[in-house]
């Protein structure tokens, strides 16, 4: 009997670059202004605004330094959450 092989991609989620602080939030949307490449649509009027394209942010903080309240905590991913060291350092004493 021939065996019949079954294949499924994977799907993974998109990330998720933005945490807005509701309760910090006034709803400028100053943030989305500052982002050059739109990754934010305007949200509701005194709530911060929608995250439509969270997989095109570069993740350059912008946003995070044109809120004057704080209330945007970039959230990187793994990948850039690495950090360089001296080899040197990795050898055990
Ligand atoms: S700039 Fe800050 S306060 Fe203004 S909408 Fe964005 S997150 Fe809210
Ligand atoms: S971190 Fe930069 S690219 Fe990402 S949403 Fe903020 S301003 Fe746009």
């Amino acid at each position: 009997m021939e065996q019949k092989l079954e294949f499924a991609f994977r799907q993974t989620m998109p990330a998720q670059p933005l945490h807005f602080d509701e309760s910090k939030c006034v709803g400028c949307h100053a943030c989305m202004e500052a982002c050059m490449i739109d990754v934010m649509t305007p949200g509701e009027e005194g709530h911060p605004p929608v995250v439509s394209f969270p997989d095109e942010c570069w993740y350059c903080g912008c946003c995070v330094m044109e809120c004057q309240t704080g209330a945007i905590t970039l959230r990187h991913p793994l990948m850039n959450q690495t950090r360089w060291v001296e080899k040197a350092s990795l050898k055990k004493e």
